[in-house]
């Protein structure tokens, strides 16, 4: 959330009775923070206007908590807003199932193509085949090709001289022969929509008659994207959206702007380059990125995957009771650093966002080495309580790791501002009872 919207919760929190009045202001700070995620003007109108009918309800006026009562609202109609279950991917009655990517150039079609074919056969056990129908460009073909062989798919193509239509077209033919019962057709894309490209779709379309057209948006290109998701739906009558580049710094609103304006579902999101990096879509976790709530789910789900369970269950309970020292860090770190970048992870910490110190800290993957260095060379006592530390210690600790005294110290200043913010953790943990979603 964002420091004024709490503030608002706060004051509310103190009252033991809201009226209208606090709603209103309330409503108002929520609709600051969706515009600052990106969300549709439009769409954040008639959406807190049905909040406020909500809200002055007796369901939050009779709460003994009215301000997390709201926020809860907020959390249920954004994510019913975005879709129930969703991601499901279409069954062909005969295979191949056909999708077809489409989507502007650098959106991530190329990519995201790979990745889907990856989760096909990791999560659905299938076997995937991309076509190579972006001829417009020999490196398209080639990027294909190099994560076909990365991942072990086979790529149809016809080099550069082909035609998109009859590529596709004999793509299908292929893959049927080779018994692949999915065929992934990478597309050409366009800086901007042009009529050229949505005719050149269209006919592609209606060649091979996909079971889904997946839309590649990019979700830092904000409200941009809607306009992006209007005008392919409009021509090609897309099937779902798949959003990339969630693993940047954007809030992701026009996530939600697009599901309203279109009315196709977000399936599929991209959170990182790598090709296992695309993850279902769940729409309350969606609603907690928006609101800069933090993902404490995604996180605990994230370390369950690369961690072993009772590893990540330790991790959270040091998490929530704070009683977090050197020496974990040093061993959490080691997992952590299977867990994909540190900062997006630090990045999924409810609150995290909010302290700049920490996300701008260099919680660099390059400095890890010197950070592991730094921490073995501090005794037990100085791992177990930090406040011991002195400039003789320092010293000592600097030569001992091959490092200097201020890097000394900016780790320090790290591991404190990481205590903090994970007590800080805990107390909404204390105040709030069980559930993990709300501030
Ligand atoms: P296309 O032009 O639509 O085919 O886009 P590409 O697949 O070539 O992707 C363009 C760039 O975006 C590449 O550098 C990809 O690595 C990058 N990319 C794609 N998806 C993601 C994502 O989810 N996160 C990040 N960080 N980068 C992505
Ligand atoms: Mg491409």
């Amino acid at each position: 959330l964002s420091d004024r919207l709490q503030g608002t919760i706060q004051k509310i929190k103190g009252k033991g009775k809201v009226n209208e009045q606090d709603v209103k202001e309330m409503t108002r700070e929520v609709r600051l923070a969706l515009l600052e995620a990106d969300v549709n003007f439009k769409v954040v109108k008639d959406f807190i206007k049905k909040i406020r009918e909500r809200a002055v309800g007796q369901e939050v006026m009779e709460s003994l908590t009215p301000g997390q009562q709201v926020i809860k609202i907020v959390k249920e109609e954004l994510s019913e807003l975005m879709g129930g279950d969703e991601s499901r991917i279409a069954v062909a009655k005969k295979p191949p199932t056909v999708i077809m990517m489409v989507g502007l150039q650098g959106a991530g079609k190329t990519t995201t193509a790979g990745k889907l074919a990856n989760l096909l056969r990791k999560s659905y056990n299938r076997k995937p085949m991309l076509a190579a129908a972006d001829v417009y460009r020999p490196a398209a073909i080639d990027q294909l090709e190099t994560i076909g062989k990365q991942l072990d798919f086979p790529v149809y193509s016809e080099g550069t001289d082909a035609d998109p239509v009859d590529i596709a077209r004999q793509a299908v033919e292929e893959a049927k022969e080779q018994n692949h019962d999915y065929l992934i057709i990478d597309t050409a894309g366009r800086l901007h929509i042009d009529g050229e490209l949505m005719g050149e779709l269209g006919r592609v379309k209606e060649a091979v008659n996909p079971d889904e057209i997946f839309l590649v948006v990019d979700a830092m290109t904000g409200q941009d994207a809607v306009n992006v998701a209007e005008s392919f739906d409009e021509q090609l009558d897309i099937s779902g959206v798949l959003l990339t580049k969630l693993d940047g710094d954007t809030r992701g609103g026009a996530a939600l702007s697009i599901k309203a304006v279109t009315g196709k579902p977000i399936k599929f999101v991209g959170m990182g380059e790598k090709l296992d990096a695309l993850e279902v879509f769940h729409p309350e976790r969606m609603a907690s990125r928006i609101l800069g709530m933090g993902d404490m789910l995604s996180l605990i789900e994230k370390a369950e995957t690369q961690v072993d369970e009772k590893q990540a269950k330790e991790l959270e309970a040091k998490m929530r009771n704070a009683s977090f020292t050197f020496d974990d860090f040093l061993e959490q770190m080691a997992q952590v650093k299977n867990m994909g970048p540190l900062d997006e992870i630090i990045e999924m910490i409810p609150g995290a966002s909010k302290m700049k110190g920490l996300k701008n800290a260099s919680f660099d993957d390059k400095q890890i080495v010197h950070v592991e260095a730094i921490i073995q060379s501090m005794t037990k006592k100085e791992r177990n309580d930090p406040s011991v530390m002195n400039a003789s210690r320092k010293k000592r600790i600097a030569k001992g790791s091959g490092t200097s005294v201020s890097e000394v110290n900016r780790l320090l200043k790290q591991f404190n501002e990481m205590k903090k913010m994970m007590k800080q953790f805990s107390n909404q943990k204390g105040k709030k009872g069980k559930g993990m979603n709300f501030p």
